[in-house]
């Protein structure tokens, strides 16, 4: 049985830190373990207070806790941190054990058995600030989610497109509940305006595991368009296929909108709505560079219409606005949609017809067909309402001059200027008709 102890002790002994010290904690015994473990010399341990080992990890009350505790012929136990002879620090939990004389029933010393924690404790920290670390990011994850809710329309998608997460700003800015959307292929969203090779386009990038940028036009539940500035981003698995599409898009049909405007008003005539002379340059040199490569005419009509000033000084302006908005209307319904109709300014008016063809004979005997078609159309009288609901029937005519051009041989301005020179050709003859311009009337 005495062997059985001691062969107990001596496990301890070599496992555990043991001390004694007296009541006022001056150490009056240490084991081997305690040296090493400390890094002290043993002669530089005894009759040292305890206080050697202090750590200053702990507050002066968690002292005061266990020194109430064990003068009170308590057992105390605990985690202590310590400071070994070499600056370093070492937990410990400690068991302090209150040894009381038999005779006077006063604490005659305590025994500390203790056992190194030091890892563990290294493993708790870690996993503590691991803690607070995954908290704090949780927390500004919240932030931004929060501000992106505010901000984006957000959806998630499986590799099928299938909606499989939708945010209220989602359902806010398409009209539908969460529950219409959930399960639903994103194709509902799609309004038509965009060709299919444009959201082939799309899927062939996003299933390639790279994210696409773009302008998309969506269709609301109640059938109206809104635009979106969209960032597709494929959620990619360990092989790097794409497991789910996370879509951010930014509502820009208020900017869409704006842009149309601006580019109306940088384009078009307000009056008329017809392309403004801005436009039509930008149009004549296209067509122009496009002769160029096709070889094949074009035609430029230069209108003036006759005596229009008279229609403002009877009629008022009001009327001889709009007389030139249904010029406008007649001459956009004398010519195909590749050409393009232009007011120019005032009462003048420009026509650009493409792609007529690399036979001459044949190029001048449409022009004549369209000129004079146009001219027909114009010459019908106009009804116009005056102020106070009058309707006055008033007729009108034009004069049109008329130049080919095949290539770039000549710029936009000479161009215009020969189609000009043309038009008062017209003019000087009389008025209502239509004149080509020959090089040979400059001479
Ligand atoms: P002509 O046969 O020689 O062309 O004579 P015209 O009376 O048509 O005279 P001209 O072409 O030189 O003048 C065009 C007039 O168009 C001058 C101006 O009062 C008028 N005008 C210009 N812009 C506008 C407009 O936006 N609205 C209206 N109502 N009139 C305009
Ligand atoms: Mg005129």
């Amino acid at each position: 049985m005495k062997k059985q102890y001691e062969s107990f002790f001596n496990v301890l002994n070599q496992a555990a830190i043991i001390s004694e010290a007296d009541v006022k904690g001056n150490i009056l015994l240490v084991n081997d373990k305690f040296c090493e473990v400390a890094g002290y010399e043993r002669n530089e341990l005894l009759g040292n207070n305890h206080r050697i080992l202090n750590s200053g990890m702990h507050s002066k009350s968690f002292f005061g806790g266990m020194w109430e505790t064990i003068s009170s012929g308590q057992i105390w136990t605990g985690e202590i941190c310590n400071r070994s002879k070499n600056g370093s620090l070492y937990w410990v939990n400690s068991t302090i054990i209150p040894v009381i004389d038999e005779l006077t029933k006063e604490i005659e010393k305590y025994i500390s058995v203790r056992f190194e924690i030091t890892e563990q404790k290294a493993l708790e920290i870690q996993l503590s600030t691991a803690q607070e670390k995954l908290e704090s990011t949780i927390d500004e994850l919240k932030y931004y989610k929060f501000a992106l809710d505010q901000h984006a329309i957000v959806a998630i998608t499986n590799v099928q497109g299938n909606i499989i997460f939708a945010n209220e700003k989602f359902c806010t800015v398409s009209g539908y509940s969460r529950e219409e959307l959930l399960g639903q292929n994103h194709r509902l969203l799609n309004s038509g305006y965009h060709l299919k090779d444009f959201f082939k386009e799309m899927y062939r990038e996003i299933s390639r595991g790279q994210t696409w940028y773009g302008e998309i036009c969506n269709r609301a539940k109640d059938g109206s368009f809104y635009w979106v500035l969209t960032t597709i981003v494929p959620f990619l698995d360990t092989h790097g296929k794409p497991v789910r599409y996370i879509a951010i898009r930014t509502d820009i049909t208020q900017r869409k909108k704006d842009e149309e405007i601006i580019y109306q008003l940088a384009f078009y005539d307000p009056l008329t709505k017809l392309a403004n002379r801005r436009l039509l340059l930008d149009r004549l040199e296209q067509a122009m560079n496009l002769s160029q490569r096709t070889q094949e005419y074009g035609v430029l009509l230069f209108l003036d219409l006759d005596k229009f000033k008279p229609v403002n000084d009877y009629f008022g302006h009001d009327v001889g606005d709009a007389l030139l908005h249904e010029v406008a209307n007649r001459l956009n319904e004398c010519v195909r949609k590749v050409d393009t109709v232009a007011r120019f300014g005032g009462d003048e008016f420009v026509v650009l017809l493409n792609e007529l063809g690399k036979e001459p004979m044949e190029v001048r005997q449409n022009t004549y067909y369209i000129a004079e078609k146009i001219l027909k159309s114009l010459n019908q009288p106009y009804l116009l309402h005056a102020t106070g609901n009058e309707t006055i029937t008033h007729n009108c005519s034009c004069s049109i001059g008329m130049v080919e051009f095949v290539g770039c041989s000549i710029s936009t301005d000479e161009l215009l200027k020969q189609a000009d020179c043309a038009m008062y050709q017209v003019k000087n003859n009389g008025r209502n008709g239509i004149s080509f311009f020959e090089t040979e009337k400059l001479n």
